[in-house]
């Protein structure tokens, strides 16, 4: 039996085996062992609402998926350098989700190697060196990635911001520079981007491009304002810089109105990257780029990897974009997503402590403020919601430079009952939250 029954044991293991800033959620961690659509399972067999888990993004122990990968796995699984028509056929399902002139794919093993890759080809294209990325924005683990990641190279201990990168001011229309009463807000905030231009130029690194999380996540599931983008990218794409949509987060349908977020801002990238959902838990990113970008960077060494667009991977992403359209779940994210900011509405105006509630679809953020008027980040009570939703068995978790942002992203699975209960749990918890903070 391989299934270990003891958490405190594995608790006490993995402290003696691994670093300490391999972080457990929690302050009561849960050992969750098996998963079936958006609920998971501990080892006692007590069932959790996963609303917070966006890799599983068909659900958890989806049948398709482990049908596939038995299937793959029984025939046999290899690389690149030979033609297979699961690789061929991953990328034009991914293309036929892609607008012109996004059609070439690069296949990869995880958002964070498909963001070191869209750098190496933003060089490669533009020629230079320095890029420009919003405040408090999380591109993944490397060292290349790290450097464009404010949240992780400005953190206590972090290694600090590189002279190549530049950070602009996140668009969030809520507590930033300029709200959303402001009908210019989405021009201001891409204006910002001039400032950040000028000042690689004067430095000497050119502009190789500009990089976002399309919807800021990390920095607290920011939607910002139409019209933000185009104007960015415009200015970008003047100073000879690529346009690099890093969809991580917000691609694949989780927005119920949009397949991925740069369509609601009416922009095209030159380079999109996906990663987490689409593998569904198999590690698998995937870079998409033009034809013009790939054939410069094509001019470089051979591009190669061991593991990214294995036959698996290739199969398993096709099948998780596949099963997104065949059971409707853009359509699902949609729906369920409105029912949920609807009840969230209602909790809002009963608890002071929510300050906004804002997303798309199932990617959703609720801003907890110790008084509406400041905005004053309310990161205790943050602390306390997730974790009395922990105690009631529902995942969620938090996010923001103050950590007080909920963060609700459900596998798009999630059902009407379940929402339901998440509202009526989370109308107990904000009550209990409101007492204690007097
Ligand atoms: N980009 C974004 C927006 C992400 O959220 C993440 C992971 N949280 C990454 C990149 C890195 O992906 P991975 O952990 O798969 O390397």
């Amino acid at each position: 039996r391989w299934e270990p029954t003891d958490k405190a044991e594995v608790q006490a293991d993995r402290e003696a085996y691994f670093g300490k800033n391999l972080k457990l959620s929690y302050s009561n961690p849960a050992m969750l062992v098996r998963g079936w659509k958006h609920h998971m399972f501990d080892e006692w067999g007590r069932p959790y609402l996963d609303a917070y888990n966006n890799v599983p993004h068909v659900g958890h122990a989806h049948p398709r998926i482990q049908a596939v990968a038995a299937d793959q796995l029984k025939r046999m699984n290899s690389n690149t350098r030979y033609l297979h028509p699961a690789q061929v056929a991953f990328a034009e399902k991914i293309r036929s989700k892609l607008p012109d002139p996004l059609n070439v794919c690069f296949f990869v093993n995880s958002g964070t190697e498909a963001n070191e890759l869209a750098l190496r080809l933003s060089r490669a294209a533009s020629g230079a060196k320095g890029m420009v990325t919003p405040n408090h924005g999380y591109h993944g683990n490397t060292t290349g990635a790290i450097d464009i990641s404010a949240y992780k190279f400005n953190a206590k201990g972090g290694v600090g911001q590189a002279d190549w990168v530049e950070l602009v001011e996140v668009a969030d229309d809520y507590k930033g520079s300029f709200k959303r009463d402001d009908p210019h807000a989405a021009q201001k905030y891409a204006d910002l981007v001039g400032l950040s231009i000028a000042s690689l130029q004067a430095k000497g690194h050119g502009v190789a491009g500009f990089i976002a999380e399309t919807f800021p996540s990390v920095g607290g599931q920011i939607i910002p304002p139409k019209g933000y983008l185009p104007a960015v990218y415009d200015k970008i794409r003047a100073a000879g810089g690529i346009c690099i949509a890093d969809e991580v987060q917000t691609g694949l349908g989780r927005l119920g109105d949009y397949y991925f977020a740069f369509e609601h801002q009416g922009a095209v990238p030159d380079i999109v990257v996906l990663g987490k959902p689409i593998g569904n838990g198999h590690p698998l990113g995937v870079v998409i780029t033009t034809r013009e970008i790939a054939d410069k960077f094509a001019e470089g060494p051979e591009y190669f990897s061991t593991f990214g667009g294995s036959t698996l991977s290739c199969r398993m992403g096709k099948e998780v974009l596949d099963i997104v359209d065949d059971e409707g779940l853009q359509e699902n994210s949609r729906i369920r997503g409105a029912e949920l900011r609807s009840g969230l509405k209602t909790l809002m105006a009963k608890y002071d402590v929510i300050g906004d509630i804002r997303g798309m679809g199932l990617f959703i953020g609720v801003e907890l403020v110790t008084d509406r008027a400041t905005k004053e980040p309310a990161t205790d009570a943050a602390s306390y919601v997730i974790n009395r939703l922990r105690e009631h068995r529902i995942l969620t978790g938090r996010e923001g430079p103050h950590d007080n942002i909920l963060k609700i992203r459900p596998p798009l699975t999630i059902d009407a009952e379940d929402i339901d209960m998440l509202i009526g749990v989370m109308d107990k918890v904000m009550k209990e939250v409101t007492c204690l903070m007097g």
